[in-house]
């Protein structure tokens, strides 16, 4: 085994990922490339989404979760391949006979391989109309949070009536009849594949029962949010699988002048929303996507992430992509003198707004 990770490893070693792209047909310009996967950004990814580190032979969509790796997982992306193959291809493309000839393992595993390398057969897409009627349903069936323990919960954050109703906050009160009416509805396949139900056949949300839509402008919902309020249950959130399509209050944005919060998490937002401040959220900080600058046109942002690492490296990265596009922003305590009045270590906007009774 170890042989074969030292093989794989000089092979990497002796490649260059941005040749490698170019011989797969991917155009590199100044170390970025269009994604593989442009139907998951805003305009086919008209601005690469992709980074490559030369150096560490790495690649890296900042949208898509599965679209990063090495040059090896480049390579099964773009042609759509097994590792195996990928190897194969590398090989033939690439490595010099004498470079084979030093890659003992790596030539034994190929030709163990033979046999047993298929084609991945293609993933069966969801009609985007198919997905937002089941989500429009799925949320349908919920019930509002007032008097329910998330009502509560959202107070203890400071997360008023004002702000449950402006966005829509909704509550599973009912699990097992609301697992039992989509199923008979729509079948665990389609849930499934939607993301909605897990591998067990049930519905994901049985620890998560306060649902966030994130409203667009038609006050409709394409995508959501489940939190748990049980302060035990790991994750706290779940997202509705696939694309994030628009920031948390996207209403907000509305090409208008003015002041914007962008905030890390929904919870934040809704603090904010609660005091009658225009902000939006995403729900991490890596989930700001380049393809969203221009929804903050005509707007000033004012940017909210966590007083920590991440959020200081995400600030910063946020902050170039506006720059970029000429629209301003500030983080959150820019130009406050008085340290008191700064979020501090560790502290995220809830926590911040919290102290100050
Ligand atoms: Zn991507």
């Amino acid at each position: 085994m170890q042989n074969k990770r030292d093989d794989i490893d000089r092979i990497k070693a002796s490649l260059s990922i941005t040749e490698v792209a170019t011989a797969l047909g991917i155009q590199v310009q100044r170390g970025k490339f269009k994604c593989l996967y442009p139907m998951r950004h805003a305009h086919g990814d008209r601005t690469p989404s992709v980074s490559i580190s030369e150096e560490k032979g790495l690649f890296t969509c900042w949208v898509c979760e599965d679209m990063r790796g090495d040059v090896i997982e480049l390579v099964k992306q773009a042609r759509s391949c097994s590792f195996l193959e990928a190897i194969e291809w590398l090989k033939t493309e690439f490595l010099s006979q004498s470079q084979i000839n030093g890659l003992s393992s790596i030539k034994k595993i190929i030709a163990e391989s033979d046999s047993i390398v298929t084609p991945k057969p293609p993933k069966p897409e969801i009609k985007p109309e198919e997905r937002m009627k089941v989500v429009l349903s799925f949320l349908k069936r919920l019930s509002v949070v007032d008097g329910t323990p998330a009502a509560r919960w959202l107070v203890s954050r400071r997360v008023f009536k004002p702000a449950w109703d402006k966005m829509r906050l909704r509550y599973i009160s009912d699990y097992n009849a609301l697992n039992k009416s989509l199923l008979s509805e729509f079948g665990l396949e389609l849930l499934q594949k939607i993301g909605l139900y897990n591998d067990r056949g049930n519905l994901r949300y049985y620890k998560h029962p306060l649902i966030f839509p994130y409203l667009d402008e038609q006050v409709r919902s394409l995508f959501f949010q489940a939190r748990t309020i049980d302060s035990s249950v790991v994750p706290k959130e779940l997202n509705l699988k696939g694309e994030i399509p628009y920031p948390y209050n996207k209403p907000a944005l509305n090409q208008k002048p003015g002041w914007v919060y962008l905030c890390e998490g929904v919870v934040d937002t809704l603090t904010l929303i609660s005091r009658n401040i225009e902000a939006v959220g995403v729900p991490g900080v890596k989930s700001f996507k380049p393809e969203w600058v221009h929804l903050f046109a005509q707007k000033k942002v004012v940017l909210c992430f966590d007083q920590d690492e991440p959020g200081r490296e995400a600030t910063k990265y946020v902050q170039s992509l506006f720059e970029r596009a000429q629209i301003y922003s500030v983080p959150l305590g820019h130009g406050i003198e008085d340290e008191d009045l700064k979020m501090k270590e560790g502290q995220d906007i809830n926590d911040w707004f919290n102290q100050r009774k």
